[in-house]
C-alpha cells in the first residue's frame, strides 16, 4: 500500500489538542445533561448582522454563483485597503491584499510564504491553538517562547533574542492576544521589530481582534519604522463582524511579489472565495464601523459582567482582559493541574472552559472562559465557576 506523507501526518501531534473538555461536554449533552454551558470556542452565540446576510442573499438571487476572484474582487480589496489605514496605521495598496478563507488560511499562506522545510518560526505564548500546527503544515518548526502572567503576557525581547538561531525565518505575533486578552505595548512591539530587522526576519502579525480593544489602543507592528516591508498582516471578519462560518479573511502582503506567490498558493487550494461571500464582505465593510463597534461593545459589557460575577469568589484573582472575547483566569495559587480542574468543573457544574495548557505552557494553571454566551447565561456560568473554585480541593 502507498503510505501517507509524513508532511501531512505530523501536522497535529499529541493526544489531546485541547478540545477534550468541549468534546466531553458535547457527549454529556447528548447523554441528556441539560445544564451544560459551553464557554470553550471563540464562536459567537449570535448570528451575523441581517444586512450582511441580506447582501449575501441578494448576490445569490442575482446568480453570483460562479468562481470568485482568487486575488479577491476589486471592490472588496478597495474597502479593506480603506479600512486598513485607521486600523493598521499604514497606507495599503489594494493589490497587496489577498482575500483568504478566514484568518486561518491567511496564517497558513504566510507560513508557506516565509518558511522552507526545517526553518524555525518563533511563536509567542500563549498562542491561538492552531499556530504550531500551521507552522508544521507549512514545513516549518515551531519554537515557542514563554511569557508570564506576572508581566501581563508581554513578550520579553531578551527571551525572544535567545530563541533566534541561524534557522529562524519568522516571528508570529498576535496582539490583541487570544487567549490572554493582552495588547502588546509599543515598547514590546518595538523590541520585536528591532529583532526582526537585526536578524532579517519576517513578522506575521495576526490582528484579528483589533476591533475588540477596551483598555489600550491597537498598534500594528507593520506601522513601525522598517517593518512594513517585512510584515504580513493577518485579518478576518470572523471576530469583528461575527462571521466565523463565512471564512472571510485576508492577508496584507508586504509587496506585490509576496501577494503574487500567495495568489498562486490559493490557485492550488481554495481557488478564491465564493463571489456571494466576497460581496457580502464588501457590503459589511462599506457599512462603516458601526457593526464591529456594536460587537466590541457587547463583549466589553460581557467582560465586565463576567469579571464582576467571578470576583464574588474568595479565591479567584481576576485580571480583566484589555481586549478580545475571553477571560484567561490564573488559578496557580490553588490549582496545580488546570486541565483536571476544567474536567471537574464540567462534571460538577456543567460549565465547559478551555484549560490554559491548550495555549502553551505559559498559560498552564489558567482556564480560558469564552464570553460567547448571552449575558444571563454567562453570569450564571461565572457564578458556578466562582462557587466551584471556592470549594475546590486537590485531595
Ligand atoms: N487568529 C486568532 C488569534 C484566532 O483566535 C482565530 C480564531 O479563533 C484565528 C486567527 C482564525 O480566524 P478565522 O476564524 O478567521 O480563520
Amino acid at each position: 500500500m502507498p503510505t501517507l506523507s509524513p508532511r501531512i501526518q505530523n501536522i497535529v501531534t499529541g493526544a489531546d489538542d485541547g478540545w477534550g473538555v468541549q468534546e466531553k461536554a458535547r457527549e454529556m449533552e447528548l447523554a441528556g445533561r441539560n445544564d451544560i454551558i459551553m464557554l470553550t470556542m471563540g464562536d459567537h452565540d449570535f448570528p451575523t448582522a441581517k444586512p450582511i446576510r441580506e447582501a449575501c442573499a441578494a448576490a445569490l438571487a442575482t446568480g453570483r454563483t460562479g468562481y470568485g476572484s482568487i486575488h479577491g474582487i476589486v471592490p472588496l480589496r478597495k474597502q479593506i485597503a480603506k479600512r486598513a489605514v485607521p486600523v493598521h496605521g499604514i497606507e495599503i495598496d489594494a493589490e497587496h491584499i489577498v482575500v483568504s478563507m478566514g484568518g486561518q488560511a491567511a496564517l497558513f499562506a504566510a507560513g508557506m510564504a516565509c518558511l522552507d522545510p526545517g526553518d524555525e518560526a518563533i511563536v509567542i505564548e500563549p498562542y491561538y491553538a492552531t499556530y504550531e500546527q500551521t507552522i508544521r503544515a507549512a514545513g516549518g518548526v515551531p519554537v515557542t517562547i514563554m511569557t508570564s502572567a506576572d508581566r501581563g503576557f508581554q513578550p520579553d525581547t531578551e527571551t525572544l533574542r535567545a530563541a533566534i538561531t541561524p534557522r529562524t525565518r519568522m516571528i508570529l505575533c498576535n496582539s490583541p492576544n487570544n487567549p490572554s486578552g493582552a495588547v502588546y505595548t509599543r515598547e514590546t512591539l518595538e523590541g520585536i521589530a528591532a529583532l526582526c530587522i537585526e536578524h532579517d526576519l519576517w513578522l506575521i502579525s495576526d490582528e484579528v481582534y483589533h476591533s475588540q480593544v477596551y483598555e489600550a489602543a491597537h498598534l500594528s507592528p507593520a506601522s513601525l519604522p522598517g517593518m512594513r516591508e517585512r510584515t504580513f498582516i493577518v485579518d478576518s471578519m470572523s471576530k469583528s463582524h461575527a462571521m466565523t462560518g463565512w471564512r472571510s479573511g485576508w492577508i496584507i502582503c508586504p509587496n506585490m511579489d509576496a501577494a503574487n506567490c500567495i495568489i498562486d498558493l490559493f490557485l492550488t487550494s481554495a481557488y478564491g472565495l465564493a463571489p456571494f461571500i466576497q460581496l457580502a464582505m464588501r457590503a459589511a465593510l462599506a457599512g462603516g464601523k458601526g457593526p464591529e463597534h456594536e460587537i466590541a461593545q457587547k463583549y466589553r459589557f460581557r467582560r465586565d459582567r463576567a469579571v464582576e460575577a467571578l470576583a464574588r469568589s474568595k479565591r479567584l484573582k481576576i485580571h480583566p482582559p484589555e481586549a478580545a472575547m475571553y477571560v484567561l483566569m490564573d488559578l496557580r495559587h490553588f490549582v496545580t493541574d488546570a486541565e483536571r480542574f476544567a474536567y471537574a468543573l464540567l462534571e460538577e457544574t456543567g460549565v465547559a472552559v478551555m484549560p490554559g495548557e491548550s495555549f502553551g505552557a505559559s498559560a498552564a494553571g489558567h482556564i480560558r472562559i469564552s464570553l460567547t454566551a448571552p449575558e444571563e447565561k454567562l453570569v450564571e456560568a461565572c457564578n458556578r465557576i466562582a462557587a466551584f473554585a471556592d470549594t475546590w480541593s486537590e485531595a
